[in-house]
């Protein structure tokens, strides 16, 4: 008998690749969406594997999939500041109401489950690189308090019915993650740069760009997480990569990767953007023997390949929004 495992988000960006690694491993996937930021093209090529399901369902609701399930991974949420300015009150939930569904649902089917936690548990940190015992600096009614603190209860949650139902449970704290099937227009700074090049468009730079971020290919995320499922570690797990770039100098990068003669313009930080981020992953190199091995060299040029495989159509639907001045 296949081990039977239960994806939600299934058809967004990371859940998409978490199906692809779980079919490949020789699990059976059942992946849930709700497709409002998911998009069945990530998925599509499965459609035709006996051993893949697709349930469209929002999981704020009460979740029922009928026979066992051995392991849940909860991917299912809004993950960029453009979907949490336009849907602040589904990401509160499928933070919270959701992940509550899916513990009891774990619960009730004596499950393992993995919780999709997040760096921005962090806030703007005061201490860097963050390390799992930073407890965080996060404006809780700031334009990413819904993203940020609905993670936060999450996680109290999840060590609840731990701690409380014996529960085997893991918090997986994702550091910005990277690679093909990303959303062309989530507003997220690589799809953004990328896209902005592609039409030939001028990048734009939130602030100074001397801001921070630490970039994870796709392909070392998933091995991250799936190890950390494997793993019998309870406690928050950093998983990203620490190599870490101004954003000012990652547009730069941008152009030399595209080729393109686009200039940098400077618009406003939006409130509260984090100005620095990098993982300190000792604990994961502990835990699982883990640590990415994929240079931002290497992922950009796979990531890039997968935007300019995109339609010229895709490219101009996908037209940069300046959100930066909706979230002062
Ligand atoms: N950013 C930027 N230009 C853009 C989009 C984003 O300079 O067109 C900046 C943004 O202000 C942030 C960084 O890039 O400092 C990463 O933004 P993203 O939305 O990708 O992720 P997050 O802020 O959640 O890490």
């Amino acid at each position: 008998m296949k081990k039977r495992v239960l994806i939600t988000g299934g058809a967004g960006f990371l859940g998409s690749h978490l199906c692809d690694r779980f079919l490949n491993e020789g699990f059976e996937v059942i992946a849930m969406d709700n497709l409002i930021t998911g998009d069945l093209k990530n998925i599509q090529h499965l459609f035709e594997r006996e051993d893949f399901h697709f349930y469209h369902h929002d999981v704020t609701k009460f979740v029922h999939v009928a026979g066992n399930i051995d392991y849940i991974l909860h991917f299912a949420s809004p993950a960029s500041p453009i979907d949490y300015l336009k849907i602040p009150i589904q990401t509160l939930k499928v933070g919270s109401l959701g992940t509550h569904n899916l513990l009891g649902l774990a619960k009730e089917k004596k499950a393992r489950i993995l919780i999709a936690s997040t760096s921005e548990v962090y806030g703007d940190p005061l201490v860097h690189p963050q390390s799992e015992d930073y407890y965080g600096n996060v404006n809780t009614i700031g334009p990413r308090g819904v993203y940020d603190e609905a993670k936060r209860f999450q996680e109290s949650m999840t060590m609840a019915y731990h701690r409380f139902h014996g529960l085997e449970t893991r918090i997986a704290r994702i550091f910005n993650t990277y690679g093909p099937r990303m959303r062309l227009n989530d507003g997220r700074v690589i799809p953004a740069f990328i896209g902005q090049a592609l039409r030939g468009e001028d990048l734009t730079v939130f602030g100074d760009g001397s801001q921070t971020r630490s970039f994870c290919y796709v392909d070392d995320q998933v091995e991250g997480l799936f190890r950390l499922l494997m793993s019998d570690y309870s406690n928050p797990v950093n998983i990203g990569n620490p190599d870490e770039i101004s954003i000012l100098d990652f547009a730069k990068e941008i152009i030399k990767l595209t080729g393109t003669d686009q200039k940098i313009i400077f618009k406003p930080l939006p409130k509260d953007d984090p100005l620095q981020r990098q993982p300190n992953i000792d604990l994961a190199k502990k835990v699982m023997g883990w640590e990415p091995k994929v240079s931002r060299e290497k992922g950009m040029e796979e990531t890039y390949k997968y935007f300019q495989s995109l339609s010229k159509e895709e490219l101009e639907k996908s037209e940069h929004k300046d959100f930066s001045k909706h979230i002062r």
